[in-house]
């Protein structure tokens, strides 16, 4: 169990080795997780990981086998879903397509308070989620996006201390999306609402989170930052499920130096045991305009260009590697320097405060 899933710190929302089976399939395996107050935070993983399933745990929706949840230490795992304090956004809109729009945002607050406030609650509800002046409107006559906005008002009509989304964003096409997504962060961040969301997108998890809880096969696999998730990720599973990556089979030199091939390259510490792992994104590859001497810095023949809009693409081939291929994405206008052509010999360096070695059997 990761060491970063459980807060010291008296957490606002956290589970506690939380197990479901299904018959003999088990879709959440002894999940502990601790959101701090005001935090947004990201479920990401692959289809049936358990993403969805560790959501409807927290909602109420769906009861554990074992395990606890307990919303700022009070333990609520057998709590009616009612009584929970939370909101929730499904991917599909799930607004009643006979009630108008204020008929579907004031339905959560009913019988809280009366209905002249609700008017103003209303109003307020639909100024904040962008969408003023749509009261009477009914949900067929909203976009998809527009639809998102009012499942979003009646998730929040409540002021709710706990958000849930799970894959909010997932229906809407691409613009709608980046512009909702941002949208959602601002307004997370204005009500200070713990939020918890569920995406299988990772570029969408790492723009819009403060956290990000990777899963795999109904295990937490790593809790971090998106730089910490991106960066120094935990294993290869959430290296590449995170963004593209290079890997290099090394040798251990010392605590601080490996060899890959004829080259020694240093980096800021290497795992114990014989062989380990080298892990380097692409964009942290420099090709460099001119060579010269330095640490980490060798040559490679171009094998393959490709255009990628901001980026080139390049496939390398660096010499005194037998066997390595390397992806690498440079920005040539930074270059200064002739275009890119297969066939040529390029000076690069394999940073040393952005390689990570991992042992040979976590990676
Ligand atoms: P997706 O993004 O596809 O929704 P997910 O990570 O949210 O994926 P879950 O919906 O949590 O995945 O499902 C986890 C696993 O549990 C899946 O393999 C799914 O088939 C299984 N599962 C979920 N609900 C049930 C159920 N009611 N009965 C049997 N199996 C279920």
């Amino acid at each position: 169990k990761p060491a970063d899933t459980i807060l010291t710190a008296s957490p606002y929302l956290a589970v506690h080795g939380l197990t479901r089976r299904y018959g003999a399939f088990t879709a959440l395996d002894g999940v502990s997780l601790a959101l701090r107050h005001g935090e947004f935070v990201c479920l990401l993983g692959p289809s049936g990981c358990g993403k969805t399933t560790l959501l409807r745990q927290i909602a109420g929706l769906d009861l554990p086998d074992d395990g606890r949840i307990t919303l700022q230490d009070r333990d609520i795992t057998r709590l009616p879903p009612a009584k929970r304090d939370y909101g929730i956004v499904f991917q599909s809109y799930a607004l009643f397509p006979n009630l108008t729009v204020a008929d579907n945002i004031a339905y959560g607050l009913t019988p809280r308070r009366e209905r002249a406030r609700h008017r103003e609650r209303v109003r307020e509800l639909l100024d904040m989620v962008g969408l003023p002046g749509s009261e009477d409107k009914y949900p067929s006559q909203l976009s998809g996006g527009q639809q998102q906005r009012v499942a979003l008002a009646r998730a929040l009509a409540t002021s709710p201390g706990l958000l849930l989304l799970d894959e909010p964003l997932s229906a809407l096409d691409a613009r709608v999306r980046d512009k909702l997504r941002d949208e959602l962060k601002r307004l997370q961040k204005k009500l200070g609402v713990t939020t918890l969301m569920v995406t299988h997108d990772q570029a969408e998890a790492l723009a819009i989170a403060d956290r990000v809880v990777v899963m795999n096969n109904g295990r937490i696999e790593q809790v971090g930052t998106p730089a910490e998730i991106y960066r120094r990720p935990a294993s290869r599973f959430v290296a590449e499920f995170v963004g593209e990556a290079n890997w290099l089979p090394a040798r251990r030199a010392d605590a601080y130096s490996v060899t890959v091939g004829a080259h020694t390259l240093k980096l800021a510490g290497v795992p114990a045991g014989e062989a380990c792992t080298l892990f380097v994104r692409p964009e942290d590859i420099l090709v460099k305009p001119r060579w010269e001497a330095a640490p980490n810095t060798l040559l490679a023949r171009i094998a393959d260009v490709s255009f990628a809009g901001a980026m080139t693409r390049l496939q390398l081939l660096p010499e005194g590697m037998p066997g390595v291929m390397l992806i690498a994405e440079v920005c040539p206008s930074m270059l200064n320097r002739q275009p890119l052509v297969p066939g040529e010999i390029v000076p690069i360096e394999l940073p040393a405060e952005l390689l990570v070695a991992y042992p040979e059997e976590r990676a």
